[in-house]
Order: structure tokens, then C-alpha cells, then sequence
């Protein structure tokens, strides 16, 4: 119950976290929403003009040549996925800004190969502004999209050319200076608390791993750094970070190399966590050739030269072993392994923006850069956050399963010692020849019931006997036959007292019988009755044996050794008398 409340407690504090980040993120969604005539979304401003045969200048433009093949576009957001053509936009500048234009700046957020921004004033004069990775080195200030400033005051219309390998779109926004440096900050504050999170949620991974030695640890903290490298590429941070120092064709593939070796950890993760080795061999069979695949897909990226081949192939992988996995996870669920929980919930979350992802891509929605911009982060977030509580719940379980073992094994061990101890008192008090008690267990009867007949009144009588000339009988048949003697005589006497007697081998060839609640009287008829079936019976070899018999009662003030006294007397009486006899101590 302990246990329980303290993980609701753990389950609160990172639900909790999880929705400040989810605030968090949302936040410049709403801060940009707010300040809307200071930024203009381009996309629906656009008329668009695809030139198949890649030939058309600006001048070509200007000239008027081809405003018949200019359409108005219905996109917010320009995507136009793979193609070979040139795709032109055309934005008239002066309709949305009225007046003045200097002052004001373009953001294409997109990574992109070419993108040529033309400013056309009334004259038919223009300036020119190279982006994408092959304007790179012109870039004024190294950031992660393309900035195109507005330098003069009376631009009228504005052309930009979007070639390349790489998918064409031009998520763009028209700002004032100031209101781009307000969005740069938001950007920054929120992505940089979503690398915040992730990077110390991975780091406390990562201790946890060298504190558990439990390597679903590491790959989930290899996981979690190749998501970064993948969401980081998404937000085109390669380009800001390291796009003066990589040549251009790396900062082309830089997508699909960490989206392969997403899948790739993402593959490894999953095998470790729901150890599918050992509960689904069939579905580790197959996560295994997709782990070849992915290698395989990872270094196509570097041999194939048709980009959207690549960039197909990857992004189909991934979603199929995303898919896959998630299967394995359901699959696990609901063969009743508990472990699968929260695992399941992050990888659904996962699955469905990646989905939503797809799906944008492909059409099937309204393309939205948030689609690459905030969702997968949102959706990274949450999954980090349900993987390492699957992390901490398998931890939990497979403890408490081990708890279990443990304890089922003390109670085992428990069972045998308790055994162990039965048997080892049994052979403590009995005697190795005859089986019956020794006279240490006599010993301890005796005082037992000494104590009884004590406090209670009760009467108790011992009858001691001595196998008549024994010394004869191993003298004439050997020592074994004489044992065989013993072991008889000792059966004799077992059978034929009553359940509360007891009957002991005292020493040698003499038996002592506690015999308590009998008179003198009784203890004497019992006697007599036991000397009887001894001289009655016939015994091995030997054919005839007899006993002495000395019987002695409880008075008050007997102690052990005065009772066994008495009766030790009755006995050497018995022997004096003639053996086979038995006999009573007179009091004196
Ligand atoms: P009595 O009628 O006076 O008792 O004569 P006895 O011969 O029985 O008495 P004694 O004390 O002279 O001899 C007892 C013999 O019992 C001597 C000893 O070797 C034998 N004995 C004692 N313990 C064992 C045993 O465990 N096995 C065998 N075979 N003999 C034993
Ligand atoms: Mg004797
Ligand atoms: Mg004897």
C-alpha cells in the first residue's frame, strides 16, 4: 500500500511536469497569435507558377511573360514535396505594406537547397538575395532559416525561386524587425526548455543506468540523444550549428541519416525493454531484420544519389518499425505482462504525431510547419516522460517478482530446515539399534511426568527390565543374534503398552516403561503381562528368552533419581529371586 501511494506520488510529479511543458510549448503559439499585424503568414499572399523546364529568369518575369501562368495559391503554408520543376512565387509586397518597405524581413523556416529572392520595384529594377544551403555563406547572421531583409522603401513585388533535391516548401512570415527579434525570443526560450528537458531527463537516465546496470537504460538514453539529433535536424538547427563547416550534400541527408538511426535505437530500446528475446522471439526475429534494414537504409543515404528515394525508404522504415513496435508492445499487453503499461502510452503518442506528421506530408491534412515544428517536441516530451516511468514501473515489478522468488525460496529453505531439525531430534532421542527412545529421551519424559504427577496428584509407575542372562545369549549365538534379541524384545514391549506409555531402551539389554496414571497394582498387572508375552514368545535362533522385571510408583518427595532407585532395587530383587520374575520395591 506504502509502495502504491508513493507511485501515484511519482506518477503526479511527472504528469505535472509534463503538462507545464506542454504550457510551455504552446505558449509562443499563442504569443504569435497575438501580435498578428505584426506578422503576416505569406502562403495564401502567394501566386504560384511551377516551370517544368527550369529556364525562366526574372527578367522573363518582369517582362510579364508569364503572369498567365501564375495561379493564386491556396496554401498557407507553400509545400510542394519532391519535384524537378522550379517552383516561382510571386508575392505583391506593396498590397500588404502599405507605404514604406524598407525595414521589413521575410522567414522562409524551411531547410531548403536554392532559394533566390528577387525584390522588383515599379521600374522593373530589382535586387537579389541568395538562401537556402547553397546561400548559406552569404547569410548575414548564421540562423536556422532563411532571412530575407527588405532594403528599399518602394518594392513592389517579390519573386522567389524554390529548386533542389530536397522537398519544396516555403513556410513563410512577413515581420516587422521588432517583431521578428519577439519571435526569435519565444522560439528560443520554448525550444531551448524542450532540449532542456529532454537532455536532463536523459541524463538522469543515463545515472540511473550506471547505478542499475540495466542496459534498457543506456539504449533508451541513446534513444533519446538520437531524437535530439533528429528533432534537431527538423528544426533545421544543423544548418545554424554546423552548416559552414559540412558540405552541402551531408546538409541535404542530415533528415533521413537521424531519422535512420532513430529507428535503429528506437529498434534496440524496444527489444531490450520488453525483452522480447525471451517472450516473443518471433517479433525479436523480425525487429532484427528491420535493425539490418535500417543500417542498410543509413548507408544508402550516403551511396544513393536520388534524394527522395532516400528520403521514401526512410521515412517508410521508420513508420514501420514505429508500428511494429507499438504491435510488440500491444502483443506484450495482452499476454499479461504488466511492464508493458506505460510503454504502450508513450509509443502511441509517438505513433499518432508521427502519423499526423505523415499525413501532412502526404496532403491528407493541411500542411502546417508546426506539424514539424512543435508536434513531434510535444509528442517527445511525453513519450520521454511515459518511457522512463516504463523504465521505473519494469524496475518496480521485476522487483517485486524477485521479492516473491526470494521469499518463496526462505520459506522453502525454511520447510527443509524445519525438516531437517524433526529429524535430527528423532535421531537425538532415538535408539540406533531398536528405533525406540534412548534413555536421554527417557530422561526427559521421566521429569515430565515427574512434574505432572507433582502438581497434579497423579499417580506414575516405572517398570524397569533386564533381559535375563543376555551375556549367555551372545555368548552361544554371536552379538548380531543377540541384537536380533533386543530389536524383538523392544518390539514386544511397544506393542503392548498403552498409548500414553512410553518404552525406552535404558542401557544394554535393559528397558525402562514410564507409565503414568497406573498404580502399583496396574503397573504390576502390566508387567506381568509384558514378562509374560517375552517368555511367550519365540525369538530369532535364540527360541527362548526371559526378563526380570522392578516396578516402582510415585510417592510424594520422590525425585528422578530415587523413583529410578526404587524400581532398580525391585529389579535386582526380581534377578535374586530366581529372573523371569516381577518385582516391587516395599517402602520402607
Ligand atoms: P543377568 O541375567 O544377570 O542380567 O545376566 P546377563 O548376562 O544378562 O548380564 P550381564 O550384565 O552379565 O551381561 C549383559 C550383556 O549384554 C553383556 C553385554 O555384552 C551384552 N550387551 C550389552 N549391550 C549389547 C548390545 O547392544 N548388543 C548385544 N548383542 N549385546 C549387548
Ligand atoms: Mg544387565
Ligand atoms: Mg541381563
Amino acid at each position: 500500500m506504502i509502495r502504491y501511494n508513493k507511485w501515484c506520488q511519482l506518477n503526479k510529479i511527472h504528469l505535472c511536469a509534463v503538462f507545464c511543458i506542454m504550457i510551455l510549448l504552446l505558449l509562443p503559439l499563442s504569443v504569435e497569435g497575438s501580435s498578428e499585424e505584426n506578422r503576416i503568414v505569406l502562403g495564401p499572399h502567394f501566386d504560384v507558377f511551377h516551370d517544368s523546364s527550369n529556364k525562366v529568369t526574372i527578367e522573363d518575369l518582369i517582362d510579364g511573360t508569364y503572369d498567365q501562368n501564375f495561379i493564386p495559391s491556396t496554401q498557407k503554408y507553400a509545400f510542394f514535396w519532391h519535384t524537378t520543376d522550379t517552383i516561382w512565387l510571386r508575392l505583391p509586397l506593396n498590397e500588404l505594406i502599405q507605404g514604406n518597405t524598407s525595414g521589413y524581413l521575410i522567414e522562409g523556416i524551411d531547410k531548403q537547397d536554392h532559394v533566390n529572392v528577387y525584390f522588383v520595384k515599379e521600374d522593373g529594377t530589382y535586387t537579389f538575395q541568395e538562401g537556402g544551403i547553397a546561400g548559406l555563406d552569404s547569410q548575414p547572421i548564421r540562423y536556422r532559416s532563411n532571412l530575407f531583409t527588405v532594403e528599399e522603401p518602394d518594392v513592389q513585388d517579390v519573386y522567389i525561386a524554390l529548386s533542389g533535391e530536397l522537398p519544396l516548401m516555403f513556410s513563410s512570415i512577413l515581420y516587422t524587425n521588432k517583431s521578428f527579434l519577439e519571435s526569435v525570443m519565444t522560439y528560443k526560450f520554448s525550444i531551448g526548455l524542450f532540449y532542456g528537458f529532454v537532455l536532463a531527463l536523459m541524463l538522469y537516465n543515463l545515472f540511473l543506468f550506471f547505478s542499475l546496470k540495466e542496459k534498457a537504460y543506456f539504449y533508451y538514453v541513446l534513444y533519446m540523444l538520437s531524437f535530439l539529433a533528429y528533432q534537431a535536424t527538423m528544426n533545421s538547427f544543423d544548418l545554424e550549428l554546423v552548416g559552414r563547416v559540412f558540405p552541402d550534400w551531408l546538409l541535404f541527408r542530415t533528415l533521413p541519416m537521424s531519422c535512420n538511426l532513430l529507428a535503429f535505437f528506437m529498434i534496440l530500446f524496444g527489444k531490450e525493454f520488453l525483452e522480447l528475446k525471451k517472450h516473443l522471439p518471433k517479433h525479436n526475429r523480425v525487429l532484427n531484420i528491420f535493425l539490418w534494414l535500417t543500417i542498410f537504409a543509413l548507408l544508402s543515404v550516403f551511396t544513393v544519389p536520388n534524394l527522395e528515394a532516400v528520403n521514401n525508404v526512410t521515412t517508410s522504415l521508420t513508420v514501420i518499425v514505429l508500428a511494429f513496435l507499438w504491435f510488440s508492445g500491444l502483443t506484450m499487453l495482452l499476454k499479461g505482462f504488466k511492464m508493458a503499461r506505460f510503454y504502450m502510452v508513450g509509443w502511441t503518442v509517438l505513433l499518432g504525431s508521427m502519423l499526423i506528421q505523415g499525413f501532412g506530408f502526404l496532403g491528407w491534412i493541411p500542411f502546417h510547419p508546426g506539424l514539424y515544428e512543435n508536434l513531434p517536441a510535444i509528442a517527445a516530451c511525453f513519450e520521454a516522460v511515459f518511457l522512463s516511468l516504463a523504465l521505473g514501473d519494469k524496475i518496480n515489478l521485476m522487483k517485486k517478482e524477485m521479492n516473491n522468488k526470494l521469499e518463496e525460496k526462505v520459506q522453502e529453505r525454511t520447510k527443509q530446515l524445519e525438516e531437517a531439525k524433526q529429524r535430527l531430534e528423532q535421531l537425538a532421542n532415538t535408539d540406533r539399534l531398536t528405533k525406540i527412545s534412548n534413555r536421554m529421551s527417557l530422561d526427559f519424559e521421566l521429569d515430565k511426568q515427574l512434574q505432572e504427577a507433582k502438581t497434579n496428584g497423579t499417580p506414575l509407575s516405572l517398570i524397569l527390565l533386564d533381559v535375563d542372562n543376555f551375556k549367555a545369549v551372545n555368548d552361544q549365538f554371536g552379538h548380531q543374534v543377540g541384537d536380533m534379541v533386543l530389536k524383538e524384545t523392544a518390539n514386544l514391549l511397544k506393542e503392548n503398552i498403552r498409548k500414553t506409555d512410553m518404552v525406552g531402551r535404558w542401557g544394554g539389554e535393559e528397558f525402562l516403561v514410564i507409565s503414568p496414571n497406573r498404580e502399583t497394582v496396574e503397573a504390576l498387572e502390566l508387567a506381568e503381562c509384558l514378562r509374560q508375552h517375552l517368555e511367550a514368545h519365540s525369538f530369532y535362533e535364540v527360541d527362548q528368552t526371559t526378563a526380570s522385571f522392578g516396578v516402582a510408583t510415585y510417592i510424594e518427595g520422590d525425585t528422578h533419581k530415587s523413583l529410578l532407585s526404587r524400581c532398580d532395587k525391585a529389579l535386582y530383587d526380581a534377578k535374586e529371586k530366581g529372573r523371569n520374575l516381577v518385582a516391587v520395591q516395599k517402602l520402607l
